[in-house]
């Protein structure tokens, strides 16, 4: 006899909000993590009375007003609205690419001139359709965006030249011809208040999910499965299927945090370091995200790094090969019974907080159809 309906493997936000769910409609979920606390990549951790991002800087925003409402029930949410600025070699930009930025780059004054210094550098490049990230930036931006605030930060983020990597990423960057610095074209947008690890504490506490910690599925898979009438599964595909078909790749990041005895280093949030010789390709000070006053500050220098097997995978890489590789991954994970895939890591892909719990909501109600 399963004690559990569902057991869930990674307490991330796919995870926990699958669980949440489930202990709702009255299921027994066991939700197990590697790690030694909950949250996954979203996790906040209190220094010097800041929340610091563990994993890099999360900003909230969604177009989805089913979504908004569903993470309010678990913390209030500030109006943050992220703006970060670039720094290329000591220059200042904002971003993302809208007339300040032209303004600061040219001297233009008018979103007409703006257009034409655009339109002429797009030109220079031709009308052929882009095949790659390169051609995409220079046909959405020009040439001079390209080499100062794109080119540098994309080689180090991902490890590879531009004309390697698929055009899509850049388009989650918007561009616009109006004087706004507004990251994110969401209707809505924020932090929690207090941190995000309040809020998946609060999807958690419920008398029917059991949470252990510090636990590998792998390492005790058998037993783990036997205690569950199916599983949940959000973490990497190809482990799961002992990297049958080869190892996926991944992006990994390493993260420098220190407290500074000053009460504010930069200004803002976040800066981005745009040309190809700075290591980092971030600098967090968190305490902006919540406008805090506290007397001290706590900053995080992001290095990108390649992923090896003991570094966290933080970023699938959707290039032409790993998409093919992950494909047969995908059609093997179809014919597993007990087995759902889930998450950033399960399902190879580049999801943002909004997009997971639409995803685990929606996977969630169909599992629970089917059973
Ligand atoms: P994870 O958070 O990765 O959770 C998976 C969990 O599974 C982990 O806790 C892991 O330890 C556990 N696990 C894996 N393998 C095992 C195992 N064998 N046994 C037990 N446990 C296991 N989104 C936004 O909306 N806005 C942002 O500003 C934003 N910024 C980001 C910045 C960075 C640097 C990164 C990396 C991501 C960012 N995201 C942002 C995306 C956000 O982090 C994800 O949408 C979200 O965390 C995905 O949740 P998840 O549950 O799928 O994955
Ligand atoms: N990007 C860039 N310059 C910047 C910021 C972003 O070229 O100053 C590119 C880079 O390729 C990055 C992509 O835009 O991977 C998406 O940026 P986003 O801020 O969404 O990255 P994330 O926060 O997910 O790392």
């Amino acid at each position: 006899m399963s004690m559990f309906d569902y057991l869930i493997v990674g307490a991330g936000l796919y995870g926990s909000v699958f669980a949440r769910e489930a202990a709702l409609a009255g299921k027994k979920v066991k939700i197990i993590d590697i790690r030694s606390h909950v949250g996954g990549n979203i996790y906040t951790e209190e220094m010097e009375g800041i929340n610091v991002h563990k994993y890099g800087a999360h900003i909230f925003h969604t177009n989805d007003k089913k979504v908004w409402d569903y993470i309010q029930q678990f913390a209030e949410f500030n109006r943050f609205t992220n703006s970060p600025m670039a720094n290329y070699k000591g220059q200042l930009y904002n971003l993302p690419f809208n007339m300040n930025t032209f303004h600061q780059l040219w001297n233009v004054t008018t979103p007409d001139e703006a257009k034409t210094i655009i339109q002429t550098q797009q030109a220079e490049f031709g009308s052929s359709e882009p095949s790659n990230l390169e051609e995409q930036a220079i046909s959405l931006v020009g040439k001079d965006i390209y080499e100062k605030l794109i080119k540098g930060y994309t080689e180090k983020q991902w490890g590879r030249p531009c004309n390697e990597l698929p055009a899509f990423i850049i388009n989650r960057l918007p561009v616009r011809f109006t004087y706004d610095n507004n990251y994110f074209n969401d209707k809505y947008q924020g932090i929690p208040i207090g941190g995000y690890t309040k809020i998946i504490e609060k999807m958690l506490d419920h008398p029917n999910i059991e949470i252990q910690l510090g636990t590998d599925y792998f390492s005790q898979k058998e037993q783990l499965n036997s205690e569950a009438k199916k599983v949940i599964y959000t973490g990497m595909i190809d482990q799961y299927f002992n990297y049958e078909y080869g190892h996926l790749e991944y992006r990994s990041l390493h993260f420098d945090t220190k407290v500074l005895d000053i009460e504010n280093y930069q200004g803002n949030a976040v800066f981005n370091y745009t040309d190809s010789e700075t290591p980092y390709t971030r600098i967090i000070e968190h305490k902006h995200f919540e406008s805090g006053n506290q007397e001290k500050t706590v900053i995080t220098y992001e290095y990108p790094v390649e992923w090896t097997p003991e570094k966290e995978p933080y970023y699938p890489i959707n290039d032409k090969k790993n998409s093919e590789l992950y494909r047969k991954y995908y059609q093997k994970a179809q014919s597993e019974q007990k087995t759902v895939f889930g998450g950033r890591l399960g399902l190879y892909q580049y999801f943002d907080m909004h997009q997971i719990i639409k995803v685990a909501l929606q996977t969630f109600k169909k599992v629970i159809a089917d059973n």
